[in-house]
Parts: C-alpha cells; sequence; structure tokens
C-alpha cells in the first residue's frame, strides 16, 4: 500500500472545480446564472463546437467594477451573500463563488466588464489557474464571459465529454429551461454563428411557452394557477395526447430556478392514473413560487436539485390541484394533433398554425351524436356520426373502460352486486400465480370475488362478480393474474389496485375481432360516454379518436389556400 499523505494544492483545486464544472453546458449555466443574478435585460451566448472550443456569455446586466474583477475570480468569492443566516433565505441564483473560480482552473477564461460609474472596462485573463492577462479594454456596461478550450490541460475530463451535437443538445435544453424560468429576459444563442434560440425580452410566461414549444404541443397543454397563503402554482400540463416517452419535457421551476425534484413528477405522474401506459411521462412546465425559507438549494453543488420544508403539504397540495385540472378537461384525442409533436419546431407559418387550432378546439361531448347507424370496420373500430365529423372508436379500449369504471365503483363504493355462483368453483392456479391471487385477495374481494385457499395451488370460490358471467373463471383469473407479474414495479397499494382492476377489466372486454350487433355498438358508444374518463383505456392508450369536418376539409385540400372556385 501506498503510504498516506496530504494531496498538492493544484490537484485539490482541479477536483473542486470539476465539482462545479463538469461539462460545457455547466459552464454555460454558471455564466447566464451569474448574468441573470446581474439583471440582465438581454443574454446573448455564442458557442464553438458545442462549447467544446469556445463559450462566450455576453450580457447588459451590471458589470463588475476593476478592482473586484480580481476577487470575482477568485476561491469563495460572492456579492449574494454575507453570513450564515443569508443562507436560509436566497434568493440569487448564485451564492456559492466558485463559478468563475472553478472556469478559471480548467479552461481559458477571460472576463471583461464595465458597470455605470466606470469610464473604461476592464478585462482580466486566467489559463487554468494562472492570472495573465489584466488590462483596460472599451465596452459598453455589461459583462462579457469568454471560455476557451475547456478542460484542455485535462485530459482525464476531457475524454468525457461527447460530440459537439451532443454537449449543443445539453445546452439547449439547459438554455431553454433558463428562458421559461426568466419570461422578462431577452435570449440569444448561437453555436458556429448560426442563431437557434431567439426568445424576445418582457414575454410574459404564457408568451414564452407558446414560443418554445411548437404551436401544436402549445395546444394541447391545459393551463394551471392557483394560489395559497405560502405559496402559488402556476404553468401548464400536458395532456395524455402531448406524452410522450422522454421526461425532457417536465419542466419545474422554484422560484426562478429549474430543479429536478423526483418526488414531484412521479406524483404528476401517478395524477394522470390509467391516462397514461406506464413508459409514458406526462409533459408539465410549472412555476412554484414559494417563500425562500421554505426551500434548501444548497444540497447539490450545481444547484439543480431541492428541498422543501413542510413538503407533505405541498406535494398534496399539488396532487389535487393536478387531480382537478385533469377532471375538468377535455381530454379527447384529436386526430390532427397526434403527429409532430417536437420542441421548437417554429417553422409553421401562421396559416397552418390557424388551422390546427380550428381543429383542436374542445369539443362537447354532449349535444352532437347523430341519430345514423354505427359502422364497425376491421371487426375493431366503430364509426360514429357527430354533427361535427365523426368519432372512431376502439371498440375493446372502449368496452375495458366501461368494465373499468363499473369495477372499480363497486371496489371504491364496497356496494358488492356480486352473484352466488350456485355450486362452489374449484380452481387450481401455478403457484406463482396462487401467491399473487393471495397477495391481492383484498382487491379482488372488493370488485365481487370470495374465495379461500385450500392448499398451496387450490382455491374454492364461493362468488364472482357478476360483470364475469360470460368467463370461464380460471382462465380469466390466470390472464389477469399474468398481466399482474408482467406488469412494471408497483410502489404504492393504491396503484396496484388501480391495475390489478385495470387487468380484470380489459381480460373480460369486448376482444378485437368480435362482430357486435347495431344495439350492441350503440350500447358501447352510450355507456363510453357516461364513463369519467371517456379517453383513455384504463392503461392509457386512447379510446376515441375525433375526426373533424375541418381535418376532412384538409385532408382533401378543400381549404381557402387550394380552392380555387367557391
Ligand atoms: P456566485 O455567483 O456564486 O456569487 P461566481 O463565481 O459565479 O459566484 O461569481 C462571483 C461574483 O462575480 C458574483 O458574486 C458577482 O458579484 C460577480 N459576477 C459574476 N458574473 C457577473 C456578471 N455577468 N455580471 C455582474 N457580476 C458578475
Ligand atoms: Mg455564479
Amino acid at each position: 500500500m501506498p503510504k498516506i499523505q496530504p494531496l498538492s494544492p493544484a490537484v485539490i483545486a482541479k477536483i473542486a472545480a470539476g465539482q462545479v464544472v463538469d461539462r460545457p453546458v455547466s459552464v454555460v449555466k454558471e455564466l447566464v446564472e451569474n448574468s441573470l443574478d446581474a439583471a440582465a435585460h438581454n443574454i446573448r451566448i455564442k458557442l464553438e463546437d458545442g462549447g467544446k472550443t469556445t463559450i462566450t456569455v455576453i450580457d447588459d446586466g451590471c458589470g463588475i467594477t476593476a478592482d473586484e474583477l480580481v476577487v470575482a475570480t477568485q476561491s469563495h468569492t460572492t456579492s449574494k451573500i454575507e453570513t450564515v443566516a443569508d443562507l436560509d433565505a436566497i434568493n440569487s441564483l448564485g451564492f456559492r463563488g466558485e463559478a468563475l473560480w472553478s472556469i478559471g482552473q480548467v479552461a481559458q477564461l477571460t472576463v471583461q466588464s464595465k458597470t455605470t460609474r466606470d469610464q473604461k472596462g476592464s478585462s482580466i485573463t486566467i489559463d487554468n489557474g494562472e492570472v495573465t492577462v489584466q488590462k483596460p479594454v472599451g465596452m459598453s456596461v455589461g459583462t462579457v464571459v469568454i471560455v476557451e478550450n475547456l478542460f484542455e490541460k485535462i485530459p482525464a475530463r476531457k475524454k468525457f465529454l461527447k460530440s459537439a451535437k451532443v454537449e449543443l443538445q445539453l445546452i439547449l435544453q439547459n438554455i431553454s429551461e433558463l428562458a421559461f424560468a426568466h419570461p422578462q429576459v431577452g435570449f440569444q444563442l448561437f453555436n458556429n454563428q448560426q442563431l437557434i434560440i431567439d426568445v424576445l425580452p418582457h414575454a410574459t410566461m404564457e408568451d414564452r411557452v407558446a414560443s418554445l414549444l411548437t404551436q401544436q404541443l402549445h395546444e394541447l397543454f391545459l393551463p394551471i394557477n392557483i394560489e395559497v397563503s405560502e405559496y402559488s402554482v402556476v404553468g401548464f400540463l400536458g395532456t395524455p395526447q402531448a406524452a410522450t416517452t422522454v421526461t425532457q419535457q417536465q419542466l419545474l421551476i422554484v422560484n426562478n430556478r429549474p430543479v429536478v425534484h423526483q418526488k414531484i413528477a412521479k406524483l404528476i405522474k401517478r395524477a394522470f392514473k390509467t391516462l397514461l401506459p406506464p413508459s409514458i411521462n406526462p409533459p408539465f412546465i410549472l412555476y412554484l413560487t414559494i417563500k425562500p425559507e421554505m426551500i434548501d438549494i444548497n444540497v447539490h453543488p450545481q444547484k439543480k436539485e431541492v428541498r422543501f420544508t413542510e413538503e407533505e403539504i405541498l406535494l398534496n397540495v399539488l396532487k389535487a390541484l393536478i387531480q382537478q385540472t385533469l377532471e375538468k378537461a377535455n381530454l379527447l384525442f384529436s386526430f390532427n394533433a397526434a403527429d409532430s409533436l417536437t420542441l421548437n419546431d417554429s417553422k409553421m407559418d401562421e396559416g397552418t398554425a390557424q388551422l390546427l387550432r380550428d381543429a383542436t378546439k374542445i369539443w362537447n361531448v354532449k349535444k352532437h351524436f347523430e341519430d345514423e347507424p354505427i359502422l364497425q370496420i376491421n371487426t375493431l373500430y366503430l364509426v360514429v356520426t357527430t354533427k361535427e365529423g365523426f368519432l372512431l372508436v376502439d371498440q375493446h379500449a372502449a368496452h375495458e373502460r366501461i368494465l373499468y369504471e363499473q369495477f372499480l365503483s363497486t371496489f371504491l363504493e364496497k356496494k358488492l352486486s356480486q352473484q352466488n355462483i350456485r355450486q362452489q368453483l374449484e380452481v387450481s392456479l401455478p403457484l406463482l400465480e396462487a401467491e399473487l391471487l393471495e397477495e391481492n385477495k383484498h382487491i379482488f374481494e372488493g370488485v365481487g370475488f370470495a374465495f379461500k385457499r385450500n392448499s398451496p395451488q387450490t382455491f374454492t370460490f364461493f362468488t364472482v362478480p357478476t360483470l364475469l358471467q360470460t368467463r370461464k373463471i380460471e382462465e380469466y383469473l390466470l390472464e389477469v393474474l399474468r398481466d399482474i407479474i408482467d406488469q412494471v414495479e408497483v410502489a404504492e397499494l393504491d396503484l396496484q389496485s388501480h391495475r390489478t382492476i385495470a387487468y380484470l377489466a380489459c381480460r373480460n372486454a369486448i376482444k378485437a375481432g368480435e362482430v357486435l350487433t347495431q344495439t350492441e355498438r350503440k350500447n358501447i358508444v352510450e355507456e363510453l360516454f357516461k364513463t369519467n374518463s371517456k379517453y383513455t383505456c384504463p392503461h392509457g392508450r386512447p379510446v376515441v379518436i375525433e375526426v373533424t369536418k375541418n381535418d376532412l376539409e384538409k385532408l382533401f385540400y378543400r381549404i381557402p389556400a387550394f380552392r380555387n372556385e367557391k
């Protein structure tokens, strides 16, 4: 074993710097946060090769005077807090006093700055820890920070950098988050002279969301807004149709700071319950404003995570808020908005955007059924005519939703409409399935089963739910229990019940390929529109898709742009 000895100050410095700065995006983040703290109105970011070669951040903020410039680039120097008590009420983005110093340790850093009090600006350059140049420069009020050749002298770190494209992607994500968080500030981002992000200052939150998301995506967001004494929550919640497998579109902004909070993301996902399949995540942009003393942002070296005091209450308020928003909303999937849900697709012209807006208008469920026969196509989809166009209904998914809600209300209201089986029914199951049945006994009992276990693998059933009359019980139970085995891990009992009931419904529902009579078709559609959540099946797939006259006109080029004659 080598001898234990103290690290040299130079090594300590590089290690410490590496905790703050690990790739171009962390440099950009720190510099832009400094500009925001300096009350800049406009921030311009210029990158070469995704920031791997050069990062320049230019702001019109308050600037730094010549003598303070030297101090600012030293370790643990900040103008943002003075005492330990200040740590409890941080309103600024920086406060650790490490960013400029850290960047100076691992790159060539030049800071040029001028305040309103100065005649001339001043400049300092630090090359991997050594101050090389200090001189006056001509410039307007504000600060320019240039970072060149990040990690050039630290190959061990440099080799962990990804391609310029990947590093750029990370920076774009970070800058759009900061732009969401600070609608009052203008942002411009260039990579190799190409302008990529360009948002004006003095925007409202709403403008900002509309300009950074696509028009289609914006249409699929539900506004959220509440204020209680301690905090306010405003923002937008994506509908199930806006949901994707990625989590990049989940943005939580706490007191102007984009942060990550796993519990909140999970809670929002759970509030969607059966509106979304397990692998799909709802997008959201939530602005939470809270007294600074109720949060601790000091937990993460890059300040990406926060902790809340009274977290429990906050989470409950959020949960209620999101559930309410979803319950009030019309979540019908629309034919038109189904494709091209990408970020920053600002190429759409106003005519197309208007077309999309019209097509995705709120559809009022109650009034519009036409009294026309319901078509069944591919022995799977029902075609229902409405005044506005037509609805496509997936017969299996619709029936599943209907049964799910019936099972659920039996389970929740404990009003068992069960039917006794005349003779007792013996059921034998494989060991794993038998264990699961026993483990989830209360859920099965809740929906109308009554049974006892005789041996590890055999059960006697006394009752089964009326809804199941037509199914062979043993086969049915096997299917449902296998669904439970295959499911992704479930954290809380509540969700487990919901999932189990969803499987019970699914395995009992009319299948694709079953021919339905006109009456059966009508029943399904009518029952479906009585359910609380007619938009998706219990696994979160869509049940109904609306095709409006507008969609049809567009498909057949009957829109003004293409029509020569009236
Ligand atoms: P922190 O932001 O945690 O205070 P930094 O190392 O990022 O630490 O910056 C040190 C200090 O330099 C800041 O406290 C601030 O006073 C000053 N500073 C840095 N960047 C700017 C800027 N763009 N405009 C004005 N002042 C700045
Ligand atoms: Mg800072």
